[in-house]
């Protein structure tokens, strides 16, 4: 069978690329699987998709608060109903193992049922007092315009959702440009909107490589919001793009190097677990995966013992396969550079606990990486003790008390998740005051989102304006409006309205 070809999702219909041009989107754990071929977009696409969203804007925006949230509700229902076949597609697209698949969608329906829900609240703005007594004063949170959600591959449809649900029922108009690496999931996306009857122009999908399409529809002068979640150095030079626009704003999420820290009053079974998960799900490819076990001293030989046997055990395999903990690496880069921190941490000197790459792989030309664990004191001049590997690469450092722990925790240029393992309140409430990140958990692992909350980081780990539930303030502008009700004129902070 050959595969499908998928055209961009551009004012209602499905459309050829102007050029003409195409790529592939593959299956990581059998790359020889063509998963679908896409539109390599281009310019007169993007202008195309611009001019749409533009033209569509201000009968969207009329339609109001509550008639917009409910297509996030139909839109939800129709995932909902896809959700196994949609799982597995998900899943042999972006190599995350089948339950993982699942997730990703369900958290796409709950963030889809939350804009929802919130549309249908039907609060967007404040009646606030006036010192003038007569005077009634609003702030109204108008949309901004065009907003343009540009998307990593390792949650391919739910992070979509975060930036595009509140976005809509806000009244705003999205251009989708999701991971050249999951175009699949995206047009998926495209299709349940479609089947919802979105109005043309309002939902878009236009799909291509990052350096031209994503780059081009930040720059381009007629969209007004960026929302970005990636690596920091594309979001580094999405920023500095968006500030040549005075009218443009962005978000930027990037990513972290995360950690449980485990104190000497843990539950240690906990402690494994949380550990395991934060260190393994998804291979290690989550922007909270927690590369670092920082660990007391007094229980760090029991932890260790059995972090590596349980660390043994877990299953790589087959993304389709419901026994496997975790499926592939999304491409060869990422296992290359999971193998080259691999490397650095033997090079830095650090003793490997555990490397099971020598096992034979799932399938013979899969892109695998299998758990790496290694340990050795802290340093922040270390490169794999402080930088991102994105990969199942996982250290376990010892430390010497909450305090030590947490500064430790905070010895990196990122900031964006962070969990404490103990039984003491006291220990978890000093470190929810004093790790620096956006996203802090106790007694789970450091991975994990809920879609009512904000979801970002400090530091290193984004721009300070966190995803999700925290998007209010950039995808509408507060309007400060004053009405009369007295037959005079009466200013506030005693300005006199005589005319002499
Ligand atoms: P990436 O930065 O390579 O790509 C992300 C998106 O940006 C893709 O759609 C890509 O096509 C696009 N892009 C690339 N170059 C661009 C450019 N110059 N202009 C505009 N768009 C461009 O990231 P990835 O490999 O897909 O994802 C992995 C990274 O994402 C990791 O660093 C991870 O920590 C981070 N991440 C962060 C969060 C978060 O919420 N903080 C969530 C998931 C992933």
């Amino acid at each position: 069978m050959s595969a499908p070809r998928v055209e961009n999702f551009v004012n209602g219909v499905w459309k050829v690329p102007h050029s003409g041009n195409r790529f592939e989107s593959r299956n990581p754990a059998h790359p020889g699987e063509v998963i679908g071929t896409f539109p390599e977009s281009g310019q007169a696409d993007i202008d195309e998709a611009v001019s749409a969203a533009t033209g569509a804007f201000e009968g969207w925006r009329a339609l109001g608060l509550v008639k917009r949230a409910e297509y996030l509700l139909k839109v939800a229902y129709y995932m909902e109903a896809d959700l196994d076949p949609m799982a597995r597609i998900l899943a042999r697209e972006a190599g995350k193992q089948i339950n993982e698949a699942r997730a990703d969608i369900v958290e796409a329906v709950h963030t889809a049922q939350y804009a929802f829900a919130y549309g249908h609240i039907g609060q967007y703005g404040r009646v606030m007092g006036d010192e003038v007594a007569t005077k009634r004063c609003y702030e109204i949170l108008e949309p901004r315009g065009v907003v343009v959600a540009i998307t990593p591959w390792n949650f391919p449809v739910a992070l979509p959702f975060w930036l595009t649900g509140l976005s809509l029922v806000l009244g705003n108009c999205v251009i989708l440009k999701p991971s050249e690496y999951t175009p699949m999931c995206g047009a998926k996306i495209a299709g349940w909107f479609e089947k919802a009857g979105i109005p043309p122009g309002v939902f878009q999908v236009v799909q291509g490589a990052g350096e031209t399409v994503g780059a081009s529809l930040v720059a381009h002068p007629k969209t007004h919001v960026v929302l970005f979640t990636g690596s920091y150095e594309v979001g580094l030079k999405i920023k500095m793009e968006v500030a040549k626009h005075a009218n443009k704003v962005c978000t930027i999420e990037t990513g972290g190097k995360n950690a449980v820290l485990v104190m000497e009053d843990a539950n240690l079974e906990m402690a494994v677990t949380a550990g395991i998960l934060s260190a393994f799900k998804t291979s290690g490819q989550r922007c909270v995966t927690g590369g670092r076990m920082l660990v007391d001293d007094k229980v760090i030989d029991r932890f260790r013992e059995r972090f590596v046997e349980t660390a043994k055990r877990i299953k790589v395999g087959d993304p389709l396969d419901e026994s496997a903990f975790y499926g592939t690496m999304i491409n060869p880069q990422g296992v290359e550079k999971g193998k080259r921190f691999n490397e650095l941490a033997r090079k830095e000197g650090f003793q490997v606990l555990l490397d099971r790459n020598n096992e034979p792989p799932p399938t013979p030309d899969g892109y695998w990486l299998r758990p790496f664990v290694y340990t050795g004191a802290w340093r922040n001049t270390s490169t794999v003790l402080t930088e991102e590997a994105f990969s199942p690469h996982v250290a376990i450092v010892p430390v010497r008390g909450l305090e030590q722990a947490v500064s430790v925790y905070n010895d990196t240029r990122f900031g964006l998740s962070g969990a404490i393992i103990t039984e003491d309140y006291r220990k978890a409430k000093y470190a929810e005051e004093h790790m620096e990140c956006g996203i802090f958990y106790w007694n789970l692992p450091c991975i994990g989102a809920g879609v009512r909350l904000p979801f970002g980081g400090v530091k290193q780990s984004g721009n300070l304006i966190p995803s999700a539930a925290g998007l209010l303030p950039v995808l509408t502008h507060p309007k400060a409006v004053t009405y009369n009700l007295d037959t005079k004129i009466v200013m506030a902070q005693g300005l006199s309205a005589e005319i002499k």
